[in-house]
């Protein structure tokens, strides 16, 4: 993803909920303690999410090499997903494209659609990027070799894979997809003087939105994961998201709150960045939030690691895995 995209935001939501909030007058102004709780936390049955299989789940895809694009890892890596998906979904689509990078390559892509309890219409997206980025642009030494992408690439896959397995074992009431984007990290590298290319990056996802794997897809939302693994992470509300989904936003971090993950997730707002989500929005016009690791005191505000060749297993935390996969369950088992 890149840091480069403005937005406005509309303070029209606030002036409707101030609006709505003035007409409920008729209501009694309190409300009994036991009937909010009955009301806001059904006891629902939600799955343990293994930080452990998380852990093993990035480290497996790190083990087939660089996921870059057209690569050997990259196949052997994609050949991985979608056989394991197809092992715990009901469905498995994969949507193979070709697309022009900005160095102009043809690159081969596979965008991979899992579906689970079918024959729901009511959906939700759970989303992430499974290719690696092939430039170690941001490394302070090494500049031009493909990362290792335990993070970013590796943590959001992971963290629903092993949702996966969880849908697999406990039916949602909701119709469950996750869709894993090939070619979001082939962007151009900043060091590259030439014409900016913005939308270089998140190829596979803006194919997707241009083609979507089912005439017609619209589900009620979706979540986007992009570096979610990395120790003491943290997850900031990102003006994209707020702009596209702000309930969205609202009813993922109360859920994390409510679970005890609120150190992970901040009510705190920060910029609005390209990633996959962008385009899901603008071109699908899916509801989609981004959770993405935003740390205020590197220059990038990402992840420390990013972009970098110590973006490797051992700087994930299985407990931020944790933080964000129970609270992804949290969200969808209490769809209804
Ligand atoms: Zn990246």
């Amino acid at each position: 993803m890149k840091n480069n995209r403005a937005f406005h935001l509309i303070a029209l939501f606030a002036f409707a909920s101030i609006y709505l909030a003035s007409c409920n007058s008729d209501k009694p102004t309190t409300t009994p303690e036991s009937e909010v709780k009955k009301e806001v936390i059904e006891n629902i049955a939600i799955p343990d999410f293994s930080s452990e299989k998380a852990l093993d789940l990035v480290k497996k895809q790190v083990a087939f090499g660089p996921r870059v694009p057209n690569s050997t890892g990259h196949q052997q890596c994609g050949d991985f997903l979608i056989k394991s998906l197809s092992e715990t979904a009901d469905t498995v689509i994969v949507q193979k494209a070709t697309v022009l990078s900005f160095d102009d390559k043809q690159l081969k892509i596979r965008n991979i659609i899992a579906s689970f309890n079918t024959e729901n219409p009511s959906r939700v997206m759970l989303c992430a990027h499974w290719d690696t980025r092939p430039f170690s642009d941001q490394d302070a030494t090494v500049k031009t070799k493909p990362i290792p992408g335990a993070n970013d690439g590796g943590s959001g896959v992971a963290v629903l894979l092993e949702i996966a397995r969880l849908l697999k074992e406990n039916k949602t009431k909701i119709g469950v997809d996750i869709i894993l984007f090939d070619a979001e990290d082939y962007g151009q590298p900043d060091a590259v003087m030439q014409r900016e290319k913005a939308d270089s990056y998140c190829l596979g996802s803006q194919y997707w939105a241009k083609n979507l794997h089912q005439f017609g897809y619209m589900p009620r939302y979706g979540i986007l994961l992009d570096m979610v693994g990395g120790a003491g992470a943290t997850f900031r509300q990102e003006e994209g998201s707020m702009e596209f989904a702000p309930s969205v936003v609202q009813k993922v971090w109360n859920a994390a709150g409510r679970i005890g993950y609120g150190n992970y997730f901040l009510n705190e707002p920060t910029r609005a960045i390209t990633d996959d989500h962008y385009y899901i929005n603008q071109i699908a016009n899916i509801p989609t939030i981004d959770i993405i690791h935003n740390d205020r005191s590197t220059a990038s505000n990402f992840y420390k690691h990013w972009h970098t060749l110590q973006d490797s297993p051992e700087n994930i935390d299985p407990a931020t895995l944790k933080a964000v996969g129970q609270t992804l369950l949290e969200v969808v088992y209490r769809e209804k």
